[in-house]
């Protein structure tokens, strides 16, 4: 095997090293994780948000009702009271509108102190949904800014890949067949190190040092490989 491949072999393991590099820098991008919790706390915060609107809906309806109800009961205890006042019925009847009265003021006063409890908590909740309402729109808001910045970044990375695999058009062209074929092997098996440069008795892709006898060995076959690792020597 002529040492013009091999040395080739380091170049385009360099090459190969950056694309796995950027590929690794794409899927690991801190925004994506941060994008993916942002997705995350919406969801939470929809839920919420829609059981936070229905409980303030139902509340709204019934003090809405209750003030009704109030307003009824007023005009009624109202009428009673003029026929009450206006007199000219007989002791029964005015016995039986004076308890009439007494009656719905009791009524009123009741449902007074129901529209005022209402109150009370419509309130607190109208402020829950706005709360959750504002922190939504935040969370969104964030949400489409990381979503810009992970395209960006994916844009620049896309084309700085590209630019490599063109560059290795050329880096595989003076490789033979079979020597790209082992390399391609290796660096499926070998976290993408297929080939180690040879430095002073000690393999670059393990570090481990090849004794005299097992570097002769290596270097007299026609592709060395180094014996602990398997991989490609470049002396
Ligand atoms: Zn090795």
């Amino acid at each position: 095997m002529e040492l013009t491949s091999l040395a080739d072999l380091l170049d385009l393991q360099e090459l190969d090293l950056q694309i796995d590099r950027l590929l690794d820098e794409r899927q690991n991008l801190p925004e994506l994780a941060k994008y993916k919790k942002a997705h995350e706390e919406l969801g939470t915060l929809e839920h919420e948000l829609g059981e936070a609107a229905d409980s303030l809906r139902s509340l709204e309806l019934d003090f809405d009702k209750s003030e009704g109800e109030l307003e009824i009961l007023e005009a009624k205890l109202k009428e009673h009271e003029t026929r009450l006042f206006a007199g000219g019925m007989s002791g029964r009847e005015t016995e039986h509108m004076r308890l009439e009265v007494e009656s719905l003021r009791g009524q009123r006063e009741a449902m007074e102190e129901r529209v005022v409890r209402l109150l009370d908590t419509v309130d607190p909740a109208r402020e829950v949904v706005t709360r959750l309402t504002d922190r939504k729109e935040e969370i969104e808001r964030e949400k489409g800014r990381l979503e810009a910045v992970i395209k960006e970044e994916w844009k620049r990375i896309d084309a700085e890949v590209a630019r490599k695999e063109e560059r290795k058009l050329d880096a595989v062209k003076p490789i033979p067949p079979d020597l790209l074929e082992m390399y391609e092997k290796l660096r499926a098996s070998k976290e993408g190190v297929a080939v180690g440069r040879f430095e002073g008795g000690v393999c670059g892709g393990c570090n481990m040092a090849l004794s005299p006898a097992e570097k002769d060995e290596a270097l007299s076959q026609d592709i060395p490989r180094c014996v602990h690792c398997r991989r490609i020597l470049v002396a």
